[in-house]
């Protein structure tokens, strides 16, 4: 399969994290037998520089035609007192807006060799923690009217039907490549907006028979996540709540520096990225973590170009390395004896190493 993939490597630690992904996404084109084409694409504050903004036409232009977007992270000191609408962070919201990705999807994960990261209680987390968080982007209260009027303010939150039918299937289709189980998350005891929700997810899952749907609201959901993680396979729920329950989600797993995410709209053409940003505290040290951002690519395979394969074997292939030790700075643990520290290329060329395949 032929693939063309918009590259933005961004600013800080993007550059050296994007690289060490490009470098496992040709390997695994070459063992399956695939070509990946990449069109670099500046965005961010390397844009700023070059152009005065964050993303020029042109540039979006790149990413609207290609099969789809990985992202390292944007923004640092530098750009701090760039106007507003000249930020590099605005780069990113017009990109997201441009290719009308409309569901964000972010894994907590939790990685056997990382255990000890995590702030739960081992015998919590010892039951495993390997969840999606399929959550709406672009709608909801953070998109309704917002007035304040003398001492009262108010935020409106609105979903229409087709809004929640399209991330509904975002959670179905996700769930169908996992386990087949999804979790509805609203608050349906009070807000109409979600009783809508629960009734479209009902229907939905009549075009699903073989994924099994449950419904839970959202204030026992953000207890559950942190009591028994381990219940949950996709767990799909609007806007503001998943913006809660995700970084709720991504504290549990222990390391910012591992978790990959996606978005995605209506067709496949996704943006993949780490959660992290750009990191400028460390840029250019070689010691950033590039697990979060392979991830990401090894995403990519998997639900926009349908390389379910290629993907688990990345995957794979980080589980095999941490299993032998090898750790970056940030998931160092303090009690080291048994592990042994490499820095971001050499991480990449080990989790390369072990990348196995069919090879054609
Ligand atoms: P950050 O995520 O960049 O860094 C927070 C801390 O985590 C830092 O100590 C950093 O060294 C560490 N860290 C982050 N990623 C790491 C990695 N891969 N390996 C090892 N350590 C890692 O958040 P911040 O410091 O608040 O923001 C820095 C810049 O990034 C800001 O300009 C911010 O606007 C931008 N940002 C961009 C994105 C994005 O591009 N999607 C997201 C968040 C923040």
């Amino acid at each position: 399969m032929n693939k063309n993939i918009a590259v933005i490597r961004g600013d800080g630690i993007g550059p050296e994290i994007v690289n060490e992904a490009l470098k496992v996404l040709d390997k695994a084109a070459r063992l399956y037998g695939h070509t990946f084409t990449y069109t670099d694409v500046d965005m961010g504050g390397c844009a700023i520089d070059k152009y005065g903004d964050p993303l020029p036409e042109s540039e979006l232009k790149k990413c609207l035609e290609s099969d789809s977007v990985l992202l390292g992270a944007v923004g640092g000191d530098k750009w701090n007192n760039v106007p507003g609408d000249k930020r590099p962070e605005k780069g990113l919201l017009r990109l997201r807006a441009g290719m009308g990705v409309y569901s964000n999807n972010r894994p907590a994960k939790i990685w056997r060799q990382l255990a000890s990261a995590s702030p739960l209680k081992p015998s919590i987390v010892e039951k495993g923690i390997d969840f999606i968080i399929v959550r709406e982007l672009i709608g909801g209260i953070y998109f309704g009217e917002h007035k304040t009027s003398g001492d009262t303010a108010t935020d409106v939150m609105a979903y229409s039907e087709s809004e929640i039918e399209r991330i509904g299937r975002i959670g179905f289709e996700t769930a169908r490549k996992r386990n087949k189980r999804l979790c509805s998350v609203e608050k349906s005891n009070v807000l109409d907006t979600s009783r809508l929700w629960k009734k479209v997810m009902i229907r939905l899952s009549e075009q699903y028979p073989d994924v099994e749907l449950s419904h839970m609201l959202v204030d026992n959901c953000a207890m559950q996540i942190v009591k028994n993680p381990a219940q949950f396979d996709v767990i799909v729920t609007e806007n503001m709540f998943g913006d809660i329950l995700s970084d709720e989600a991504s504290m549990i797993t222990g390391s910012i520096g591992m978790i990959p995410s996606s978005s995605l709209g209506d067709t496949t053409v996704g943006l993949y990225e780490p959660i992290h940003g750009s990191a400028p505290d460390i840029a250019g040290l070689n010691i950033a973590n590039p697990i979060g951002t392979i991830l990401s690519a090894a995403m990519m395979l998997k639900y926009s170009f349908d390389m379910s394969d290629e993907s688990d074997a990345i995957e794979k292939a980080v589980y095999d390395v941490l299993e032998e030790g090898y750790r970056c700075a940030d998931i160092m643990p303090s009690d080291a004896d048994t592990c042994t520290m490499v820095g971001c290329s050499e991480m990449g060329q080990l989790i390369l190493d072990k990348l196995g395949g069919p090879s054609i």
